[in-house]
């Protein structure tokens, strides 16, 4: 069956077939031009309302009790290493977190000063965020929602990007919301990483919901045909900790990795199994600024 994708979504240069996953048989192509990773036979519409159901945040751990705890606060550790990353470019203002799951970037954006808003997919997650937490979201897709124009200092997106149908029209609707010299912060999986490169068909980022996965030169081809100039790239650091890996090893296996964790697992004492620790998780960080308006 001819692959779906017949041109890159970012530089419309030619895709071609790099490998098919193991086990989940998913067909990567990349493109000869940017070097943009993406699936080639994408989930459709329908496909991907029922991907984000109540469920999808069951890899996060057992119980919303792990989830609003040792979850919550690992990321909120990863979202604090960000904050620290923009605080040189932007002073604080209204800022945009697209995807912001189970609220963990909210008060760690407040922490930093911003005034924060929410955008969530996930019915059920808007429903616990609100009775949780007291935020109120706007629940939908970034690229359907209806926001206001010209509203945001700056728009967050970690873990969300690369489940976005096209990545030049959601730029270019970042754009649009954003106010003048307003900052995208994007942690997107990165094909130029070294664990894309390393562990190649078996990358556990490589999922039926990531539908691409920018390189080094993808982010800045796509940084500049949108109107953005790129202040900083880099690999993004995550907190993460032995039971959450775990986690989602058992989730998403990759052999010999998933075998040392679960021995790991097994004679590790538990408060060393919660000890977070800064990984390179082979995503990238960009901080793009929205530049003027070309003629
Ligand atoms: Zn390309």
């Amino acid at each position: 069956m001819p692959d779906a994708i017949a041109e890159c979504l970012i530089c419309r240069g030619i895709p071609r077939r790099l490998f098919v996953t193991p086990r989940t048989g998913l067909t990567i192509l990349r493109c000869g031009g940017c070097g943009l990773w993406m699936l080639g036979d994408p989930p459709g519409t329908d496909e991907r309302e029922r991907m984000y159901g109540a469920a999808y945040y069951g890899c996060w751990g057992d119980s919303e009790e792990e989830w609003f705890g040792m979850v919550r606060r690992l990321k909120q550790e990863t979202f604090a290493r960000i904050f620290r990353r923009v605080a040189p470019w932007r002073p604080p203002g209204r800022i945009l977190d697209v995807g912001c799951a189970l609220g963990a970037s909210l008060e760690v954006a407040r922490r930093f000063g911003w005034d924060p808003d929410g955008l969530e997919i996930n019915p059920y997650a808007v429903t616990m965020v609100r009775e949780r937490l007291g935020w109120e979201l706007h629940q939908g897709d970034f690229e359907s929602v209806d926001l206001p124009d010209g509203a945001y200092d700056a728009i967050l997106m970690v873990d969300v990007f690369e489940h976005l149908s096209a990545p030049v029209p959601a730029m270019t609707k970042a754009r649009r919301l954003l106010r003048p010299d307003g900052l995208v912060i994007l942690s997107v999986p990165c094909a130029s990483s070294v664990t894309a490169k390393l562990l190649g068909p078996y990358w556990p980022h490589l999922q039926r919901e990531h539908l691409f996965y920018p390189s080094w030169r993808s982010l800045r081809v796509l940084c500049e045909k949108t109107g953005f100039e790129v202040l900083l790239v880099r690999p993004t650091v995550k907190v993460l900790n032995l039971r959450y890996i775990a986690r989602s090893l058992d989730r998403r296996p990759i052999p010999l990795f998933s075998e040392i964790s679960r021995r790991l697992g097994r004679v590790a004492p538990d408060w060393i199994s919660r000890w977070g620790f800064p990984i390179r998780s082979g995503e990238i960080l960009v901080i793009a600024r929205k530049g003027p308006a070309r003629a």
